[in-house]
C-alpha cells in the first residue's frame, strides 16, 4: 500500500535486485527520496547481466524457505512486469531429466517439493514422453515444468531504470559507494566525488556485498566466495537438438543446478555453467586475477573446510573448467547427440555465494537488519527471478521500524 513517509532511501547497487528494491521504493513511498548508486557507467554489469535468462518457480527450494516463497511469487511478478512493459521473454517450460535409476529418489523429491511449493501443472514423464518434448534427450524419467521459461534481464534492468527516473528517484552509475557513516539518524555515503545522505540504506552489492557490510562497521560471519560459472554456445547444427530447457538433477548439499542448455530469448541456446573458484569477484575470463580477492577467500576458513568437505567435486569443476571434452561429456550424458565440434567458448559469470565459516554454502536468500540499514548477503539463484518479490519482502522487513 503506498503512503508518503518524507523519508530518503538509499540503495547500493544496480544490479536487478537493488533496481527492483528502488522501483518498489517509489511506489510504497511516493513522497521518499530514492536513489540507486552503482560503481559501473552502466547498470546490470554483474550477476544481473552474466546469467542464464531463465525464470526459475520454486521447484528446487527447501518448502518453507524464502527462495520457496519469493520464487513462486516473483515469477509471477516477473512475468507480469514483462507482459506490462514489452519486456521480451517466454513461458517455454523446462525438463528436469534423470539419467541414471540413482537419480530418481532426487527426481522424485523434486516433484515433491514443487507440488509443496505450490506449482501448478508439474508431470513425471516416462522416457518415450520425455522424449516427445524434447527428442533428444537421454533420459530415464523427467520432471517437466510447465510455467519456466525464458527473459531479457537486461532488459528488465533497464526498465527498472526507466520507471524508478520517471518516478522521481535517481540512478546514479559510476558512483563506487567507498565509506559508510552513522550520523545519528541516518548515514553519510560516499561515493567517488558525491557524497550525500539518506534516513535508511539497503545493501545489494552482489559480489561485494560483505565489504559493504564491513564498510558500515559490521562484522562479516559469512563471507563472498566468487564461483565463475562458463558457458559454451551451441552451433547452428547443435541447436537442433535442443528445443527449450534441459536441466540434469541437481545434488541437493550445492547451491547449483548443474550444467544445462538453456535456448535464449534472442535466439542460440547456451550450453552450462560450470561453477569453479573465481580468482577474481568480477573477473569474467580464466586469467583474471585479484590479490585482494584471493587473499579475502585463503584467509577464511570456511573456504577450506569447504575444500576439505568437497574435494572431489571441487577437483571435477577444476578439471572441467580446462578440458573442453569434459565439458561436453556431462552435456551427452543429457543429450547424448552433441558433440564437441557443436560447441564454442560463450560467456561467463561469476555467482556471489555466501558461504558458513563452517563451510557449508548457505542456501536460502540472507539478509542482515541493523538500524537504518539492512544488507542482503546471500542473493543467488533464482535471485533474478525472485527480484521483485525480494523487493517486497524486504521492504516489509523495514518498514516495520
Ligand atoms: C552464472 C549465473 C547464472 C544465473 N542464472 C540465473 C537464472 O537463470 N535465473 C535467475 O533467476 N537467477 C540466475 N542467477 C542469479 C541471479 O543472476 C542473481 O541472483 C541476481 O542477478 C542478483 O542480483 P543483484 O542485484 O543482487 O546482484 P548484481 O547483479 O551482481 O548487482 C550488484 C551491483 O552492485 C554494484 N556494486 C557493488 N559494489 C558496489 C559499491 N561499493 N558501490 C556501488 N555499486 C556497487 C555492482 O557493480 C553490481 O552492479 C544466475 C547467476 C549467475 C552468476
Amino acid at each position: 500500500m503506498a503512503h508518503t513517509n518524507g523519508k530518503s532511501y538509499a540503495v547500493i547497487g544496480g544490479g536487478i535486485i537493488g533496481l527492483a528494491l528502488a522501483h518498489k521504493l517509489t511506489l510504497t513511498f511516493p513522497g521518499a527520496r530514492v536513489a540507486v548508486f552503482e560503481k559501473e557507467p552502466e547498470v546490470c554489469r554483474h550477476q544481473s547481466g552474466h546469467n542464464s535468462g531463465v525464470l526459475h518457480s520454486g521447484l528446487y527450494y527447501r518448502p518453507g524457505s524464502l527462495k520457496a516463497k519469493l520464487a513462486v511469487d516473483g515469477i509471477r511478478q516477473m512475468k507480469d512486469f514483462c507482459q506490462e512493459h514489452g519486456v521480451p521473454h517466454e513461458e517455454c517450460g523446462k525438463l528436469v531429466v534423470a539419467c541414471s535409476e540413482d537419480e530418481l529418489p532426487r527426481l522424485r523429491d523434486l516433484l515433491d517439493r514443487g507440488t509443496q511449493n505450490g506449482l501448478q501443472g508439474l508431470r513425471w514423464l516416462g522416457p518415450e514422453e520425455t522424449r516427445e518434448i524434447e527428442p533428444n534427450v537421454a533420459g530415464i524419467a523427467s520432471v517437466r515444468v510447465p510455467q519456466e521459461g525464458i527473459v531479457d534481464y537486461e532488459q528488465v534492468c533497464k526498465t527498472l531504470q526507466r520507471l524508478i527516473e520517471a518516478a522521481g528517484g535517481s540512478v546514479l552509475t559510476s558512483s563506487p559507494v567507498h565509506a559508510l557513516e552513522p550520523d545519528g539518524t541516518g548515514w553519510r555515503i560516499l561515493a567517488g566525488q558525491r557524497e550525500e545522505r539518506a534516513d535508511f540504506f539497503f545493501n545489494c552489492a552482489g559480489l561485494y556485498c560483505d565489504r559493504v557490510l564491513v564498510m558500515a562497521g559490521e562484522k562479516r560471519r559469512t563471507r563472498i566466495v566468487p564461483f565463475r560459472g562458463e558457458y559454451y554456445m551451441l552451433s547452428e547444427e547443435g541447436r537442433k537438438l535442443v528445443r527449450n530447457l534441459i536441466y540434469p538433477v541437481p545434488d541437493p548439499r550445492f547451491p547449483f543446478l548443474g550444467v544445462h542448455f538453456t535456448r535464449m530469448i534472442h535466439g542460440g541456446v547456451e550450453a552450462g555453467p560450470n561453477a569453479v573458484l573465481a580468482l577474481a569477484r568480477e573477473g569474467y575470463r580464466k586469467t583474471d586475477f585479484r590479490l585482494a580477492d584471493v587473499a579475502d577467500v585463503l584467509t577464511f576458513g570456511g573456504f577450506w573446510r569447504f575444500l576439505i568437505r568437497y574435494p572431489s567435486m571441487c577437483t571435477y569443476e577444476f578439471y572441467r573448467s580446462l578440458s573442453m571434452s569434459e565439458f561436453c561429456r556431462s552435456l551427452q550424458r543429457l543429450v547424448p547427440a552433441v558433440e564437441k565440434r557443436h560447441l564454442s567458448p560463450g560467456g561467463a559469470g561469476i555467482r556471489a555465494q555466501a558461504l558458513t565459516p563452517e563451510g557449508t554454502p548457505v542456501q536460502d536468500f540472507e539478509f542482515v537488519l541493523r538500524p537504518n540499514a539492512l544488507h542482503l548477503i546471500n542473493a543467488p539463484s533464482p535471485g533474478a527471478t525472485a527480484a521483485l518479490a525480494i523487493a517486497d519482502y524486504l521492504i516489509a522487513r523495514t518498514s516495520a521500524l
